[in-house]
């Protein structure tokens, strides 16, 4: 098995609110680490163009990444219009044949915004068709179905308002701060709601959620997970095998 994770979402900042402590974590565990975009963000803003925003978050992007020694990658799809349909399944299947990860980690199927859910289908099918011989996808050869999670989705909740229980929480205490650091990375992010709520709420937010899942398993911060177990994925928690104690069922 290759030592690969790919943490891949809708858009620059998805997976520094949701993963970043567990991809931290991987790192440490040896694994090379990927961080993928399917859009570049480029709705975000109340400021900029769309070229000008998009190409300021591939760079804040890329800023967070790096500090995990991760690689970023953006698809070029665009925010409010990822759809589930060939060219974005094919670009993604794409990625995955280029970069073999054993582990991908995406957006909760239930979320709070379509572009998140469409990832997570997208996703879901990139794993499974990269298995497959005869997908129009030219890039590498075809390779086995990674283990696949979903992260909790924003606020932990569906549009309805019901909790979303993870099936793993992974302790991430030792990594908060790397964590904060990664997203701080996303300086235009920050600016925008700090002008809006007049205090730091993106860093806020983001710890107070972090910190409610630590307390569900006794300790500081935490991130929550739930794996695909969908006939043809492996079954094995390799969450848990490769993080062991970290984890918590
Ligand atoms: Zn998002």
């Amino acid at each position: 098995m290759e030592k690969v994770v790919l943490g891949i979402f809708a858009h620059p900042d998805d997976a520094e609110f949701l993963c970043a402590g567990t991809l931290s974590l991987l790192r440490k565990a040896g694994w090379a680490i990927h961080i993928a975009t399917l859009a570049p963000g480029d709705k975000g803003t109340a400021e900029y163009s769309r070229e000008d925003i998009s190409r300021i978050r591939k760079i804040e992007a890329k800023n967070a990444a790096r500090l995990i020694k991760a690689t970023y990658h953006c698809l070029e799809f665009e925010d409010v219009y990822i759809f589930y349909d060939r060219a974005s399944i094919n670009k993604t299947t794409s990625l995955f044949r280029e970069i073999k990860p054993s582990v991908v980690l995406t957006s909760s199927p239930a979320d709070y915004m379509i572009d998140h859910e469409m990832t997570s289908l997208i996703v879901q099918t990139a794993c499974f068709a990269t298995g497959i011989k005869n997908m129009e996808v030219f890039v590498g050869g075809y390779e086995p179905v990674p283990y696949l999670y979903y992260t909790d989705p924003m606020e932990g909740k569906d549009k309805f308002g019901n909790q979303i229980q993870p099936s793993n929480i992974v302790n991430i205490t030792g990594e908060i701060e790397t964590k904060q650091n990664m997203l701080a990375c996303h300086v235009s992010q920050r600016n925008w709601l700090m002008s809006h709520h007049n205090m730091d709420e993106y860093i806020l937010s983001m710890k107070r959620f972090s910190e409610q899942r630590g307390k569900e398993i006794n300790v500081g911060y935490g991130e929550g997970f739930r794996q695909h177990l969908g006939h043809g994925f492996p079954q094995k928690n390799i969450l848990k095998e490769i993080l062991g104690d970290l984890v918590k069922p």
